[in-house]
């Protein structure tokens, strides 16, 4: 019999397309409770996972979620709105805040011990009636001759610093670059697009180093952009972000997830992206600095540590071995300790050469190799020079690296001078058969240009009693 007309299909076919649309629909449904299922169970699988093999980790997170929501973070920009300060301190300290800028936040603040008025980070950070001493160079290491873009200063053939902005979170009061938050000062770069395109036509350079200010500053869709462009010139094959975020405000990482997204974007296997974090004193190891660090690492990235020697800070065996201990067992590569340049401003922070050696050796002499790879360096016009020895008579330094590649590698023995901060203020011992051959070589003692910062005399370490 012929199925009616109004009647199109048989019972079997009804049966068949009914069974299709249930194949078709029983994996989507399927799919759908796997997919719910995992998505509710994995975030506790890992949480498990986490409390049981990474409790520091988790207390770290939880920590950082109570202090978000006990308050937010707030920066103070004039030395009058620290509440911890009193008001004569206020009065005392408002000439030198005219005349080098004052910055810092409340979670810096908070890690300061205010019953002592010599902690170290309260030093770091919050002026000295010192710093008005007019001894020193705003431009100590002469960076100006350097400076090939705005902003990009070019002095070693396969290295190039970009200055991508003048701030930072809090100001160091021993910073050599503080000429960039002056008021008379215009060198800042806004638009990075000229240093780029310099890198773009110099392929010898490989190393790029961006830096400030505080390049962790700037938001993350321009820092993006920065990154975008040195990821497309193959021949920067890394790239160095110099920062003191992570001690300053460790947060600005932990909460941003599309800053540790794009770091994992451009940090690969073949072109790693390195942070030279800038840990001054272990205080500034908290709970925060330990999770950013973590993330960082988790993100890709490799992270060393530099920071300068300072009076008041970190001159002392005990914190240096503190700092490089606990840096090791975080995964943080002790690079360099430096000697402070010889700013204008900076003399309250200077430490002798000499006492700077004795302090570092004390340092490292218990600790593994692993925290001893930092190099005690200075940072002078003509080249990274590093201190490699203090005998009873000269002190050795060697070229790290030279502008003048005649002086690539190169040893040079001083004379001793326990008052000496600075390279301009050594005077090298060169035998005399070979002064002839070497009077068109960069010789120490014609680079006294700059002012030399004068210690009281009969004081071995510099120190003011
Ligand atoms: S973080 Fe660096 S650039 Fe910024 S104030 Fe400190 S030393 Fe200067």
């Amino acid at each position: 019999m012929r199925p009616a007309a109004s009647h199109p299909y048989t019972i079997y076919e009804y049966a068949l397309s009914g069974s299709r649309t249930i194949l078709a629909v029983v994996p989507v449904i399927c799919t759908f409770w796997v997919e719910c299922f995992i998505a509710i169970c994995l975030p506790v699988v890992r949480a498990v996972f986490r409390i049981a093999f990474r409790p520091h980790a988790l207390i770290a997170t939880i920590h950082s979620v109570f202090a978000m929501n006990r308050e937010t973070i707030k920066t103070y920009r004039h030395v009058r709105d620290v509440p911890q300060l009193t008001e004569e301190e206020v009065q005392r300290l408002a000439p030198v805040e005219a005349e080098y800028a004052f910055r810092a936040n409340s979670y810096y603040l908070g890690l300061i011990d205010w019953t002592n008025p010599d902690d170290p980070l309260r030093r770091l950070v919050i002026p000295s009636a010192e710093e008005l001493c007019q001894q020193g160079h705003l431009d100590a290491s002469r960076e100006a001759d350097y400076t090939v873009a705005r902003g990009l200063q070019h002095k070693y053939r396969d290295t190039v610093l970009m200055l991508v902005t003048e701030t930072c979170d809090s100001y160091c009061r021993y910073c050599f670059r503080k000429r960039l938050t002056m008021r008379r000062n215009d060198e800042g770069t806004i638009d990075p697009e000229e240093a780029l395109e310099y890198i773009r036509n110099h392929t010898e350079i490989r190393n790029v180093l961006l830096t400030g200010g505080d390049p962790l500053i700037l938001a993350t869709n321009k820092l993006e952009r920065i990154f975008n462009a040195l990821n497309k010139m193959s021949h920067v094959r890394a790239i160095r972000v110099g920062t003191k975020v992570v001690s300053f405000r460790p947060q600005r990482i932990s909460q941003d997830r599309a800053l540790l997204k794009m770091f994992q974007r451009y940090s690969t296997p073949d072109r790693r992206i390195y942070i030279m974090a800038h840990f001054s004193h272990p205080n500034e190891l908290s709970m925060e600095a330990h999770e950013a660090i973590r993330l960082l690492k988790k993100s890709g990235c490799e992270i060393m540590n530099q920071c300068p020697i300072i009076r008041g800070v970190n001159d002392n065996a005990e914190s240096l071995e503190r700092l490089l201990t606990e840096l090791m067992a975080m995964g943080v590569h002790p690079y360099y300790l430096f000697i402070g340049r010889p700013t204008l401003g900076n003399r309250t922070f200077a430490v002798p050469i000499t006492q700077a050696w004795s302090i570092l050796q004390e340092a490292v002499r218990p600790l593994p190799g692993l925290a001893r790879t930092v190099r005690l360096a200075m940072s002078h016009h003509s080249g990274k020079l590093e201190v490699t020895g203090v005998d009873r008579d000269f002190i050795h330094l060697y070229y790290h690296r030279a502008a003048d590649p005649a002086n690539h590698g190169r040893h040079l023995i001083c004379e001793r001078d326990d008052l000496a901060i600075w390279f301009d203020d050594l005077t090298e011992v060169v035998p005399r058969s070979r002064v002839d051959r070497r009077r068109d070589i960069f010789r120490p003692r014609t680079w006294r240009s700059l002012q030399r910062f004068e210690f009281p005399r009969g004081s071995e370490t510099g120190r003011e009693n």
